[in-house]
């Protein structure tokens, strides 16, 4: 079992708390870019954001980083907020969009201007960046760094007025060209982008870049602890030059990094999902196979799971690879608790049982959930012709295999002995059918004379049954690390069998009621959960999980 590792940012507020800085408010924000769906990366921050304010009775704020209108949609939008309430947490009335702030940014930074703090460049993209320098050597100031305030401010409002092009013009905050920091050396903080942008239309053409806004929406809206990852470490002291232009009092937010989460075998930043989705490498951002939460979700995880996946995990401050094994475990560990067991089967081989009443159907007990008493018995029904696995028959079997094989005597879960007696095959040598003979007084799967079988074997009626279609995941991705290979693209690490579909499944009528996203364990195999794709004519599941696992073994 994984120690849960202790949370540094939580130590951190504790220290605040005993000194009554902020008055004792905990504040955070969760504070996602609407330019794709969430992933599981997001969900750790999720429930850091989310966990550590409900810790020390603050709140937090959802809020929207939407500066960028050429990659944000409103789908992403409701998405994004689908996705944090399903995982357990609201932000009540809390819902925030850097965007409602253009007008106080815009604002800001004209102050900027006449104070000489912030200028206009006419130089291109290309241009600044040369003039950067490198992390021992100073950059080159700008030619146009000198310019007087009222100049700067002519120009930024006709820039705001759409009287450029894109790239012709940006402002720049005037800082330090020698700054060992980089940020630190004459940022960018505003370019002119001629797109509509999802909820402000088209009445900018100026908008701010995210280290000019993000810093800002946090003062106003008096967050205490800007929790971000580690690659944000470089910026704060930039966040920290804008808050100091800003504030008037004592408060301030603090911007606190972590490590973000890395998964083995997949990835996670939403420009490689995006790709993965608009070139139809998987069936959309909830497909089953992608580390969103959507996908996660339709594969059949619960909220549960991915929380306590997340505190599992813990906070650091080192970047990482954790093992998605780890997170299989963590759904199986919930599904375990809660699934309703039921039996299925999937690669179905019929077998005739040529001693039982033809037409006679039998209903026999099984329990709904060893874990957990409350959940009672059902019935399930036996008749003369059944499915079994084809993998639990073997008409050779080597010394260890101990399920069904000619003249053996095997137990059918809940129902009776059966020995098989006949192997049918047609005329390729395949088999198509096994007759076996029961043993009326094991009724249940226990014998009178108390005789011992090696092996109990899940089945199905050939005739009392639901016909499904049965979707098993493999991962998506067969390099531990896609993204690890210079020069190589992630694409190439794509498992070409991530998806097999098995379209001739039984399982039992329990089964017949189950909507979307209804989870069970199909006994012996794994935790199957109900996708969206199930109709009343087709009944569709997912493999959520096997039941073995990589993690605790
Ligand atoms: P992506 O790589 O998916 O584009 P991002 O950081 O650009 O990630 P944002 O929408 O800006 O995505 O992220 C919202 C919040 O989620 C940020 O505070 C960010 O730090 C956090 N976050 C994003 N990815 C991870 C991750 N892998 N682990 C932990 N937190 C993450
Ligand atoms: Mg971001
Ligand atoms: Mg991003």
């Amino acid at each position: 079992e994984p120690v849960v590792k202790k949370n540094f940012i939580h130590q951190i507020i504790e220290e605040e708390l005993k000194e009554g800085k902020n008055d004792g408010r905990v504040h955070t924000r969760f504070p996602p870019e609407p330019n794709g769906y969430l992933h599981i990366g997001h969900a750790k921050s999720i429930c850091l954001n989310f966990g550590t304010a409900q810790k020390y009775n603050g709140l937090t704020n959802l809020r929207f980083d939407d500066t960028n209108p050429s990659k944000e949609e409103t789908e992403y939008v409701e998405s994004i907020k689908a996705d944090v309430h399903w995982l357990g947490f609201d932000w009540g009335d809390r819902e925030f969009y850097a965007s409602d702030y253009f007008d106080q940014l815009f604002e800001f930074a004209v102050k900027l201007i006449r104070e000489g703090k912030a200028y206009v460049d006419d130089q291109d993209a290309e241009t600044i960046s040369s003039q950067k320098g490198t992390p021992t050597r100073p950059g080159t100031e700008s030619p146009f760094r000198n310019r007087i305030p009222d100049e700067n401010l002519d120009l930024f409002m006709r820039m705001k007025a759409g009287e450029f092009k894109e790239g012709e013009h940006v402002l720049r905050a005037k800082i330090d060209m020698a700054s060992p920091n980089m940020h630190m050396r004459d940022p960018i903080i505003y370019r002119v982008m001629h797109a509509p942008h999802h909820r402000t239309g088209n009445k900018w053409c100026v908008y701010p870049m995210y280290d000019f806004a993000h810093g800002q929406s946090d003062y106003w809206e008096g967050i205490t602890h800007s929790i971000c990852t580690l690659e944000f470490e470089v910026h704060r002291p930039l966040y920290n030059w804008f808050i100091d232009q800003l504030k008037d009092g004592e408060y301030r937010p603090r911007q606190v990094e972590f490590a973000r989460l890395n998964l083995t075998y997949t990835v996670m930043s939403k420009r490689k999902l995006l790709e993965l989705v608009k070139d139809k490498h998987v069936n959309g951002w909830d497909d089953p196979r992608m580390p969103t939460i959507s996908g996660l979700r339709r594969r059949g995880y619960t909220p549960e799971s991915i929380r306590n996946f997340a505190e599992r995990i813990g906070v650091t401050k080192v970047d990482g690879m954790i093992d998605v094994a780890l997170l299989e475990h963590s759904v199986r560990e919930d599904l375990n608790k809660r699934a309703q067991r039921v039996m299925g089967v999937l690669n179905p081989l019929k077998v005739v049982i040529t001693n039982y009443p033809e037409g006679q159907v039998e209903m026999m007990s099984a329990i709904n959930n060893p874990e957990d008493p409350e959940a009672g018995r059902r019935d399930v029904p036996f008749t003369k012709e059944i499915y079994i696995e084809r993998d639990d028959f073997m008409e050779d079997p080597p010394r260890k295999f101990f399920r069904m094989a000619p003249g053996r005597e095997v137990r059918l879960r809940y129902a009776y002995y059966v020995t098989c007696t006949d192997v049918v095959k047609d005329e390729n040598g395949e088999i198509t059918e096994l007759h076996c003979n029961y043993d009326p007084e094991t009724k249940g799967g226990n014998s009178a004379d108390g005789r011992k079988v090696k092996a109990t074997m899940h089945w199905v009626s050939a005739t009392e049954n639901v016909e499904a279609e049965v979707r098993l995941y493999d991962r998506l991705f067969l390099d531990e690390d896609p993204l690890g290979h210079k020069e190589r693209d992630f694409k190439e690490f794509m498992n070409p069998d991530s998806l097999t579909i098995l379209d001739k499944c039984y399982i039992e009528p329990f089964v017949k009621q189950a909507k979307p996203l209804d989870s069970f364990q199909f006994e012996r195999l794994g935790y199957f959960n109900v996708d969206l794709d199930s109709s009343d004519e087709k009944l569709v599941f997912n493999r959520t999980a096997q039941l073995r696992d990589d993690w605790a073994k």
